[in-house]
């Protein structure tokens, strides 16, 4: 079956006792048992739900698993898949991973000894150099966030498990329908739900999936034991969203294309970080490992004394942190989702103060285009006054 028909038909994606096109939402906390002892096949929500297993269902699905898991956030997917480790562990993370991923290792999982080494994971030797006797993990993300920094993830893959290390991908923004790390060797795979899958701005979700059975009885104890599912009426919101998680990829990615091309010719921009542009440096890893390029595009102000004003002359994108919403958003990772990082840190990894970074909606391309070419021209006439 193609992804695309999964999307709509696998998982479970009918009520199987009225035949409902749709699973319900089971508003319900527990089960009745047929005898002491005796649950039929659910026994209490946070164990497991209806609405929820046809979405944890989906997800394996749709990437290759043989389980798939639904948490209240992607942080709490990330969280619970953390748990694994013990002290004493060494986890190497790509140097650009999600903030809210090296905080919980930062801030949580280093005070009870868990260790972990910040990497450029887009340089096999790099991740080499890093492993140690103790490394138990290689986390990475690929597209990255902000500057969509491409990991040959068959490559590194290949290096963590030479060495004993299991792979954990963080696949936000690419989505299984572009990509699907599982078949290129990884053992987890991560996703803020909140984003493409959900597609709408209106929940927020993670997803996890493994393809090895040991790894997911592990991560379902973790679930059942920490606690941080994701409840019936967001699943069925995620679960929904993924129905149309193809059209919506096809709509972006082509926006997107279009944009970029817009702006790697716009003389007020320095640089455009875009996987679909030949000049990027991930561009044939992308070709090789993607099926598309994605709707991410991140952008350099010539000007970086404008940028405050060219996101905020924008009409249609929407100033807002996330992504992956039918919605165009835009925001200054400086100021916004990267301030916490150190300035110094942050221009080290690349990421400069004139930074923007557009989740490319779904809306008409000219619309967009229009947009930016009249905050374009309000940072010019300003400029010549
Ligand atoms: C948003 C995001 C997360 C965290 O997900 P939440 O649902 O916000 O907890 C993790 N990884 C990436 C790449 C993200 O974009």
């Amino acid at each position: 079956m193609d992804i695309q028909t999964k999307m709509i038909h696998g998982g479970i994606s009918e009520d199987a006792t009225t035949g409902a096109v749709n699973v319900p939402i089971y508003l319900t906390s527990t089960f009745k048992q047929d005898g002491v002892g005796k649950p039929k096949e659910y026994e209490y929500s946070r164990s497991g739900n209806p609405t929820r297993a046809a979405l944890e269902e989906l997800i394996a699905d749709l990437e290759g698993g043989v389980k798939g898991f639904a948490f209240s956030s992607g942080s709490a997917g990330t969280h619970t898949v953390l748990s694994m480790f013990k002290r004493g562990d060494h986890i190497i993370l790509g140097d650009d991973v999600y903030g809210g991923t090296f905080r919980v290792l930062d801030k949580i999982f280093r005070q009870l000894e868990i260790e972990f080494t910040l990497t450029d994971v887009t340089n096999p030797k790099a991740i080499e150099e890093s492993i140690q006797s103790n490394t138990k993990a290689l986390f990475l993300e690929s597209p990255s966030n902000p500057l969509l920094k491409i990991t040959d993830i068959e490559a590194s893959a290949k290096i963590a498990k030479a060495h004993n290390i299991l792979t954990i991908v963080d696949n936000t923004f690419a989505t299984p329908y572009l990509q699907q790390p599982l078949s290129l060797g990884a053992d987890i795979v991560l996703h803020s739900g909140t984003k493409y899958l959900g597609g709408h701005s209106d929940v927020v979700s993670g997803l996890v999936t493994t393809n090895s059975q040991e790894l997911a009885e592990k991560i379902g104890f973790l679930q059942n034991a920490i606690g941080g599912i994701l409840g019936p009426q967001d699943s069925w919101l995620v679960q929904r969203g993924i129905k149309t998680l193809a059209v919506r990829m096809d709509a972006h990615q082509k926006n997107a294309g279009i944009l970029a091309e817009y702006l790697a010719n716009q003389p007020q921009v320095a640089k455009v970080y875009y996987p679909g542009l030949a000049d990027h440096l991930g561009y044939e890893i992308a070709k090789k490992q993607m099926n598309g390029f994605g709707g991410m595009i991140s952008f350099d102000l010539k000007d970086e004394s404008k940028v405050n004003q060219f996101v905020e002359s924008l009409k249609i994108f929407t100033l807002a942190e996330s992504l992956g919403g039918v919605e165009s958003l835009v925001e200054v990772p400086a100021l916004m989702t990267h301030a916490t990082i150190p300035k110094a840190d942050r221009e080290k990894s690349g990421i400069k103060d004139g930074l923007i970074r557009a989740s490319v909606g779904i809306e008409s391309s000219q619309d967009l285009l229009n947009d930016l070419k009249q905050a374009f021209a309000a940072i010019q006439s300003e400029k010549e006054d």
